[in-house]
């Protein structure tokens, strides 16, 4: 089973980026399992008709408080999606109120309890994570076998590497039995930028570029569209393209392969590279 965690900055594309690579697979015939991890729950909005899921926490929050009920199922956390994505949102408190990381937890000891990712269910699982905030409960995904695979979403703005980099450290730091890093995958924002920073970068990150997504209008066609990606929406754009292409190559790295990254410290970050 091929478990992989998306991460990167907030708004460089992780979420569009996720739920393409489950579509790709699931067109595949693949059994793909889709995991929201952002408190936002909108990673999931365009493989479920309707666009919303209930979260994890709120059924969890719904069946907490009644006795002798017993515990959720998988049928009972996971939302049927088109073609047959099997699709769950983590969510998460009311913003300003308690911990964001909270619904990942909670989500991610469910799954253990039901052994969701064990069991021969899926033969993909996409994590949708959030990248500034790497707490604990935002790194859960890259912990204890959850996903073994992870990929960094950058641009070609360095505040985008910045996250990156401090991914790279959390991803070095659960080095031992968590997931390794794939790659980089520059999402460009200008068409024009400069490719060679985010390739240097990668270099001095020890790992490497698994592929250049360009801005594409599809994508937003998709958006307005609803219930929709880019992928099927529009297949021959070049965001679907290259989006095809990042899935295969996922299918082809194993975990061992990958090194751990070494990432720079913040000194070097802001020095000449
Ligand atoms: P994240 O999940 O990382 O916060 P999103 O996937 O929600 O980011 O993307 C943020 C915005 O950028 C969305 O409106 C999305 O449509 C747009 N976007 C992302 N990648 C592309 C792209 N390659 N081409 C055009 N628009 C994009
Ligand atoms: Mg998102």
């Amino acid at each position: 089973m091929a478990r992989i965690v998306i991460y990167g900055k907030g708004g460089i594309g992780k979420s569009t980026v996720a739920a393409s690579l489950s579509v790709v697979y699931a067109m595949k015939g693949l059994k793909v399992l889709h995991v929201g991890c952002d408190p936002k729950h909108d990673s999931a909005a365009s493989l479920v008709p309707g666009g919303l899921v209930e979260t994890f926490l709120q059924k969890h929050r719904r069946v907490a408080g009644i006795r002798d009920l017993p515990p959720l199922t998988a049928e009972d956390i996971l939302a049927r999606g088109r073609h047959g994505i099997e699709c769950v949102e983590a969510g998460g408190p009311e913003p300003g109120f308690g911990c964001a990381g909270r619904g990942i937890a909670l989500m991610l000891e469910a799954f253990e309890g039901l052994d969701l990712l064990g069991s021969g269910r899926h033969d993909v699982a996409i994590f949708d994570a959030l990248g500034d905030i790497v707490c604990g409960g935002f790194a859960a995904p890259m912990r204890k076998g959850f996903a073994e695979l992870a990929v960094v979403l950058v641009s070609e703005e360095l505040m985008s590497l910045y996250a990156a980099n401090n991914l790279a450290r959390s991803i070095r730091a659960y080095a031992g039995d968590g997931a390794r890093l794939a790659g980089l995958v520059v999402n460009l924002r200008d068409p024009e930028a400069d490719k060679a920073k985010p390739e240097r970068f990668a270099k001095l990150l020890g790992t490497r570029i698994l592929g250049f997504v360009p801005r594409d209008p599809a994508v937003r066609e998709a958006e307005n569209a609803r219930a929709v990606t880019a992928v099927e929406l529009v297949p021959s754009s070049p965001f679907a393209k290259s989006l095809r292409s990042l899935a295969e190559t996922l299918l082809k790295i194993r975990r061992q392969d990958c090194p751990v990254p070494t990432p720079m410290d913040d000194e070097a970050f802001r020095g000449d590279w």
